[in-house]
């Protein structure tokens, strides 16, 4: 993101990721409220903890229906319903492969063909058993596990969108480690400039500026969280039908939204579609946007509606 001398800058880490909030006042105590709001939030969520409501579901795996809150059930429903679409690349049920690659934790690694078959077993989403009447979820098989690690970012960043909105802020940013939010605009500009990060590179090396106004833009992206290994680079989105890391064209794939949660889910499911099918279901979403970064360096924007694209690295070609 550009410097911008009228803003009030607050950060801290929370999710294992770098947060950053972006007002035009020095509110710390609004600030403060902010960052204890998604905490709060990741309590519910975190699979990285022992105890959280999604971990309570999967230690019960096998065993029996786990009562939870009506926020914790609607996402759940959420995501179950995306893992359910034809050829979703999307698995809420991923966590048993997740947890076995460790990429992006300590003691990540290449995990043998068998632990892999062995795993995937336990990632089929229709062994995920949702009952709305009770609000419960039921893991079918002992070992499986919820991994919302792809979306809770998204719906968070929206629920701090509308707490700010509650507060009477009529400009602000939040940004999740790459699941950016913003209320309206900076004060007397048209948009947001958000920087769209060059693969690979430095932390402030970008190939070009996004702007947007009042919208969400959720960059996922293989260079994110990932390890090499004898050449081969090993990154944090799987596809649940090989078990390995996805193997396509793509370096990272940037959906503007209305919803966060849209962006999040949106940018996995358009990374299991690759350039061409998920520009052709774009077509179909008109308040879903992205923007496609290939290995061979071209930048690919869908419709434009809602975002501006500035390019600014040369060594990318542009292609509308
Ligand atoms: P982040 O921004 O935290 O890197 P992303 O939104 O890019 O997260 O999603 C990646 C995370 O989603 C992984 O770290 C893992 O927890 C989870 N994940 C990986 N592959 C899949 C998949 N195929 N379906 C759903 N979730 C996945
Ligand atoms: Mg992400
Ligand atoms: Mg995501």
């Amino acid at each position: 993101m550009l410097t911008d001398a009228r803003v009030y800058a607050y950060s801290a880490v929370l999710m294992g990721s770098p947060i950053l909030l972006k007002l035009f006042d020095d509110n710390q105590t609004l600030a403060g409220q902010v960052f204890r709001l998604i905490k709060q939030q990741e309590n519910l969520f975190t699979v990285n903890r022992a105890a959280s409501e999604v971990m309570a579901i999967n230690h019960a795996a096998g065993q029996h229906p786990v009562v939870v809150s009506q926020p914790v059930f609607d996402l759940i429903a959420c995501a179950h319903a995306v893992s359910l679409l034809p050829d979703s690349l999307f698995n809420l049920a991923i966590g048993p492969l997740v947890k076995c690659w460790k990429i992006g934790f300590q003691g990540h690694r290449v995990p043998s063909e068998t632990e892999l078959q062995a795993r995937m077993a336990l990632t089929n989403p229709h062994d995920v058993i949702l009952d709305d009447a009770s609000r419960s979820v039921m893991l079918a098989r002992p070992g499986m596990e919820i991994d919302l690690g792809a979306i809770a970012k998204g719906y968070i960043a929206d629920v701090v969108q509308a707490f700010l909105r509650q507060q009477q802020v009529s400009s602000a940013l939040i940004n999740l480690g790459g699941n950016v939010q913003t209320v309206g605009a900076p004060p007397e500009e048209a948009g947001w400039a958000i920087g769209l990060k060059k693969p690979f590179g430095e932390a402030d090396e970008l190939i070009g500026v996004i702007g947007v106004n009042n919208r969400s833009v959720v960059t996922s992206g293989i260079y994110e969280r990932y390890f090499e290994l004898d050449g081969v680079c090993y990154h944090h989105i799987l596809d649940p039908r090989s078990g390995y890391p996805l193997d396509n064209d793509l370096l990272s794939v940037t959906v503007i939204s209305d919803r966060s949660l849209d962006g999040d889910i949106y940018t996995t499911l358009l990374y299991g579609l690759g350039v061409e099918q998920g520009i052709a279901c774009l077509a179909e979403q008109p308040g879903i946007e992205a923007i496609f970064v290939t290995r061979d360096r071209q930048v690919i924007c869908s419709s434009q509606r809602h975002f501006s694209f500035q390019l600014l690295d040369t060594d990318y070609r542009l292609v509308h």
